[in-house]
């Protein structure tokens, strides 16, 4: 058994990702293309990220590769710079664990969707395995405790995914995308998909991205119920629901800003005002790991508030929880003998 069974044996998993989504809103990458350039241009800056996650209290630090696969690279013509980019993604993860106290995060490799995968052009499985064995090699090389491969809304991507991948002899999560239809791109559901992955021999099935806790949270459960091995949920921290299963699908129509681009939806960098609080992200956390989804975290869009209140709803207190809320401080709202009276009186005005 690999080191991430054993641990998901012992006590749920929290892993924070997003990291794509918090480097381009710190100003260190372009939505769109949502190529992980930073790696090589700022490099500190994805340490810092890794070491807030770290202090938030996720059990694993991802190596920041997504996306930094052949088709992404070439599409900002920097095809060239795949090898160099990975390779220092996978050791600034590995710098960050060194820096932990206590028990050591794992370390994750990642590898995720190609964009060039359709199921009726056979060549494209053989390009897609040919990109997904370069990145494994490279994880390989770095020493990584196990690999996500994860965002497939093709099952045939992730099965390959999966091959490559096990070839390393390590803990493979493999984690399937379903955008508004509930289903995969084959017509699947998510559960039949991740039922075929654990026959493949994923060590660790279930989905990130895309959905919202409100709407992965019930196909989760049926994922739950379709296998054996463990089940991760990593779903993105926006307010989807019914009408707008996924984040692209969001609209701005209960909290307009009548001010977005012609033609523009909320996603992916107008989606502030549909984001979900640390408190949902920590019910959700919570409502997993109480139903038998051991493996929690969040995806595009989740910060290190996110991820200390879903560490705190586990029942941990990482690092940065010397810093949690106490509103009992508060000037006006708290409750500490030593505040002033007169600015006690003035809550209800504030
Ligand atoms: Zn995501």
């Amino acid at each position: 058994m690999g080191k991430l069974l054993d641990r998901l044996e012992a006590a749920p998993v929290l892993c924070a990702e997003g990291y794509l989504f918090e480097l381009e809103r710190r100003g260190y990458l372009s939505a769109g293309g949502f190529v992980p350039e930073v790696v090589l241009d700022h490099p500190e800056a994805v340490a810092q990220l890794h070491r807030d996650f770290l202090r938030a209290g996720s059990d694993v630090m991802v190596a920041f590769t997504y996306y930094a696969h052949r088709e992404k690279m070439r599409i900002v013509g920097k095809e060239q710079l795949i090898e160099p980019l990975q390779k220092n993604a996978l050791a600034l993860a590995k710098a960050a664990v060194e820096e932990a106290e206590g028990e050591k995060p794992l370390v994750a490799g990642n590898i995720c969707n190609t964009n060039i995968y359709f199921p009726d052009d056979k060549q494209s499985h053989l390009e897609a395995r040919k990109m997904f064995d370069e990145q494994i090699g490279w994880a390989a090389e770095a020493g990584v405790d196990f690999i996500i491969a994860e965002t497939f809304s093709w099952h045939g991507e992730a099965l390959i995914a999966l091959e490559s991948a096990k070839a390393l002899g390590l803990d493979v999560v493999v984690n399937v995308v379903s955008h508004s239809t509930g289903l995969l791109r084959e017509q699947m559901t998510p559960a039949d998909s991740c039922k075929g992955l654990e026959a493949a021999g994923a060590a660790v099935v279930g989905m990130n991205c895309c959905r919202g806790p409100a709407t992965m949270y019930p196909q989760l459960l049926e994922i739950r119920a379709a296998v054996s091995c463990p089940v991760a949920g990593i779903p993105v921290p926006f307010r989807t629901d019914s009408a707008h299963p996924s984040f692209q699908s969001l609209e701005d129509n209960a909290h307009a800003c009548g001010c977005l681009p012609e033609g523009m939806r909320p996603f992916p960098v107008a989606l502030d005002g549909l984001a979900c609080t640390r408190y949902e992200m920590a019910e959700f956390a919570k409502n997993c790991v109480e139903n038998g989804i051991a493996l929690v975290g969040v995806c595009c869009g989740g910060g290190p508030h996110h991820v200390r209140a879903m560490a705190e709803a586990l029942g941990r207190r990482p690092p940065a929880s010397k810093y949690s809320p106490d509103m009992s401080k508060h000037y006006a709202l708290g409750d500490d003998p030593s505040l002033k009276q007169e600015n006690r009186d003035f809550v209800g005005s504030i």
